[in-house]
């Protein structure tokens, strides 16, 4: 009798430790560490991933695993000990980030269905709830579809529903293959030494020409060919095919295909480029590590312009003629069509792109191309720092302050963190890039744990862009009514035009006028399942709130007090774009904001007609300060440059300063100087006046300086604890039980180091319905606030009432 094999499976749910079953014996020969697992859980059937096997088991009545719905592993031993260091550390379970590393659509490929409990329940049942019973004893298990086909829509899911409260049904999510899965194409092969003689090679030509056809075309040409092609050449059909293979001759294989998705190479970008002395330099450092083979992290300080990206290419190419492989992640890929483009044009077919606008089926076949090792190179946002590749040499981190690198739900860790962990694990090069870089990493830099090298020059000899700021105080005193835009920028906006130039302006607002004031009683249209004034779009003349997406007509007259008419106030990019219209009717002008963009590949059709120069000057939210390079731009417009600096943020002027920084640095990079202007009302503040003279070192001192006195990070790490509920008593009882049992496990377990702040109504207090309290925790070691924050989860899940959820994030980002 073979040994009784167990598997230890990890489920998403947030539970630490994973679950075991038994493997029975018509899968012992199959399973594997890696492999996705259906497995029994309470009445369901769920999926998960085997972790862990082994011969014996403490655990008393294991049940047995259900399936394997595939054929081979989805996770390397590497891809889960990065998921187990993310799980530790941004204290989740295994379980919760291992669906993290496989693309999305294979995880979907489960459906509940419905199967009959092994006795019914006696009682009476209702005529509908008879047929569904009648219907699954004489099919078996059916999903709701399948029912609904047989007995119709009607009251079917009352009737499921009581059903299964009843217990008289059983309900299990089903793996189920087909929603994304290999694409395959029928191919005819040669079998090698089935060769037919002469005279029967003869005979087969005079009684099925058609076969004879296919037959001496595979033998003459190519000895294996897709077979759709081969039968169209010949006017033969799979008949043919399936009597040749009868006969012997030839073979029929199922081949995977893969769908390809739409992204351009950029030509120019082709070509290797001679470094300049700079970038000679950045290189040698990194490539001297790549040959070495150990771990070591980088900061890669350029200017914008500097020519980073080469720098990358080079680098890159370094590693694959070391045998290598390599992952370049890169923020939202969608708006930033020009890197990938130049990593594809270097690269060519030796590249895979993961991202969230691709399809289903093509992210999975990226994948696939990945883990098969057919390409060593993996482009991609966030989640390619999963990317299925073997040998890992080095991974780049592109713009590594953006703040898209942190994933916002479970599991919520960081990409460049996870990126420089991984590389870790592989003894390989991480490369951090940026012209502005995060505080964290240039003070990781400064205190010797990642090596930093700097770019200090454009690459094209171009100059950085002269920055003028125009103090808005002035210009509302001297100009009567709302001011757009201050004298002087729309001035240069008249004589870049005139020039034909490019402009760039920057409103970090969508919408028409953000705020519908009443008048009379000074209400402002809200939200009605969150905390924030709604957004009024003249297109379509409807308010939309931009935390939940909810939208209303607009309202003839004040919700709380009857008066009309209600004013506009505030400016949105939808504004900007009319007055701009009207300004300069010659002009063409687009706005790039998420409202133009939401459509399949919409940044980058925006992008590519601006690259074209078939748009003059280009409106949009802070999605139009990333990354790009167009030489035709030479001047840059900032509209409300300090409204980001009134942020509840420890990080409101640090992204303040990169967003000014970066968008500045879309101007001159072409032949002719560049030009920003930017409208602010706090002119002399130090993020401003550090962008504008280019002066990064100048913003660090003095960020760096307001961080340590008030024990921001990254001095000490945060945890951001925060409750929700619909219910706004119970989510202020919960809070403060929250800081009962924090306080408790700070005595008890001695987490004396840890500062708590709290709790208090978070700044949006209420989102989609659900009110929210925070508390904060602040310690200089992750791992006690790591404690902590499993003890809380722990007390919690606990004595919590259920109708109360908690979140927990490590490093958090965003407003609070
Ligand atoms: P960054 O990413 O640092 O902002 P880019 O990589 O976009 O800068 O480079 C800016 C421009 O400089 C690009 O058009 C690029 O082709 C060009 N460039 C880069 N390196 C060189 C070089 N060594 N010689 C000439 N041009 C270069
Ligand atoms: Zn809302």
């Amino acid at each position: 009798m073979p040994a009784r094999r167990f598997a230890q499976v990890a489920l998403p749910l947030p539970v630490d430790h994973p679950f075991t079953y038994s493997v029975p014996d018509a899968l012992l020969d199959r399973v594997a560490i890696g492999m996705r697992a259906l497995v029994p859980m309470q009445r369901r059937l769920e999926t998960g991933f085997i972790v862990g096997l082994s011969d014996e088991s403490d655990v008393e009545k294991v049940r047995d695993l259900a399936d394997l719905p595939d054929d081979s592993p989805a996770l390397s031993a590497e891809i889960i000990q990065l998921c187990t260091w993310i799980a530790d550390y941004y204290c989740c379970s295994l379980g919760e980030v291992l669906p993290c590393a496989v693309p999305p659509g294979i995880n979907q490929r489960t459906k509940k269905q419905y199967r009959l409990a092994p006795s019914l329940p006696d009682g009476r049942y209702t005529e509908r709830q008879r047929e569904v019973i009648a219907a699954l004893h004489a099919r078996g298990p059916l999903g709701e579809a399948e029912l609904r086909g047989m007995l119709g829509e009607d009251d079917l899911a009352p009737a499921l529903a009581a059903l299964e409260r009843r217990g008289a049904l059983l309900r299990d999510n089903v793996a189920q293959r087909a929603a994304v899965s290999e694409r395959t194409e029928a191919w005819a092969i040669l079998i090698e030494d089935a060769v037919l003689p002469a005279e029967e090679q003869i005979a087969l030509q005079r009684r099925a020409p058609k076969q004879a056809a296919v037959y001496f075309d595979l033998l003459r040409n190519e000895p294996e060919q897709p077979a759709a092609q081969l039968c169209a050449r010949h006017d033969a059909n799979s008949a043919a095919l399936k009597a040749l293979e009868e006969k012997g001759l030839i073979r029929r294989e199922a081949r995977e295909v893969y769908r390809t998705p739409l992204l351009h190479a950029d030509a120019a970008s082709r070509e290797k480029l001679p470094m300049n002395e700079e970038q000679q330099a950045a290189h040698d450092a990194i490539a001297a590590s790549l040959d070495a083979g150990k771990f070591q992290t980088f900061l890669l300080h350029g200017i914008t312009g500097s020519g980073k990206t080469e720098v990358y290419l080079q680098v890159i190419e370094r590693a694959l003629a070391l045998g290598k492989s390599a992952i370049v992640l890169v923020p939202e890929i969608s708006l930033t069509p020009q890197t990938v483009g130049r990593f594809l044009a270097r690269f060519q077919t030796d590249i895979a792109v993961l991202h969230s606008g691709l399809a289903a089926g093509e992210r999975y076949d990226e994948w696939r191309r990945a883990q098969r090792g057919e390409v060593r190179i993996v482009v991609g946002a966030r989640s390619a720092v999963f990317a299925p590749l073997k040998d890992l040499g080095i991974i780049i981190v592109d713009e590594e302050h953006d703040s898209s690198y942190k994933q916002g739900e479970v599991p919520r860790y960081h990409a460049r963190d996870a990126a420089i962990m991984r590389a870790q694990m592989a003894g390989a090069a991480c490369v951090l890039g940026s012209a502005t870089p995060s505080i964290e990493s240039y003070l990781n830099s400064e205190m010797g744990k990642s090596v930093r090298l700097e770019l200090k020059r454009r690459a094209t000899r171009s100059p950085l862009p002269t920055v003028r700021l125009v103090d808005m105080r002035g210009e509302v005193r001297e100009q009567s009514g709302e001011v757009v835009l201050a004298r002087e920028l729309e001035e240069a906006i008249g004589a870049r035009l005139a020039e034909r130039e490019q402009v760039i302006l920057l409103l970090n607002r969508r919408g028409h006028s953000p705020y519908l004031l009443c008048p009379a009683c000074g209400s402002c249209t809200a939200c009605t399942d969150c905390h924030v004034t709604m957004t009024y779009h003249a297109r379509g003349q409807f308010l939309s709130c931009h935390y939940c997406n909810l939208r209303r007509r607009v309202p003839l007259a004040c919700d709380d007090c009857g008066f009309t008419p209600l004013t506009y106030l505030g400016q949105g990019t939808q504004k900007l774009e009319d007055y701009l219209l009207r300004g300069f009717p010659n002009a063409r002008i687009e706005r790039m904001d998420r409202d133009t963009t939401s459509a399949k590949h919409g940044h980058a059709k925006i992008l590519q007609r601006f690259a074209k120069r078939e748009i003059d000057v280009l409106v949009g939210t802070q999605m139009i300060a990333k990354g790009h390079d167009y030489p035709g731009v030479t001047l840059v417009g900032v509209l409300n440059a300090d409204a980001g600096l009134a942020l509840p943020d420890f990080r409101a002027s640090e992204n303040v300063f990169q967003l000014l920084t970066q968008v500045a640095g879309r101007a001159g990079r072409g032949d002719r100087p560049g030009e920003v202007l930017i409208q602010t009302c706090r002119p002399t503040h130090y993020a401003i006046q550090a962008a504008k003279g280019h002066d990064y070192a100048a913003f660090f001192a003095r960020e760096i300086t307001d961080r340590r006195r008030s024990g921001y990070p990254p001095f000490r790490r945060m945890v951001q604890f925060t409750v929700e509920s619909e219910d706004a008593h119970a989510a202020e009882r919960a809070a403060t039980h929250l800081v009962a049992w924090a306080r408790e496990a700070l005595e008890t377990q001695e987490l004396c180091a840890i500062e708590l702040l709290g709790p208090a109504p978070a700044t949006i207090y209420r989102v989609k319905k659900r009110y929210r309290w925070n508390l904060g925790a602040f310690c200089r070691s992750a791992k006690t606030l790591n404690t902590l924050a499993r003890s809380l989860r722990n007390s919690f899940q606990e004595h919590a009432p259920k109708a109360v959820a908690l979140k927990a994030d490590l490093d958090p980002y965003g407003l609070f």
